[in-house]
């Protein structure tokens, strides 16, 4: 059984950040492992990725 939901796909930042604006667990679930290391604090992230996450958090609460 495997649901395809794209729509309003939760934000799980519980692992941290990845540097292109990305949840942690959405890169790792990609790529098998994340560009950054687990944990990533929104704060460490490049400003342009700051503010893509910010918007996927916005969006996801909305
Ligand atoms: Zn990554």
């Amino acid at each position: 059984m495997s649901e395809h939901k794209h729509e309003h796909d939760p934000v799980d930042a519980s692992q941290g950040w990845c540097c292109d604006g990305r949840t942690w667990a959405e890169h790792a679930s990609e790529g098998g492992e994340c560009c950054q290391p687990k944990g990533t604090d929104l704060a460490h992230l490049p400003a342009e990725a700051q503010q893509k996450a910010k918007e996927r958090l916005s969006e996801a609460s909305a």
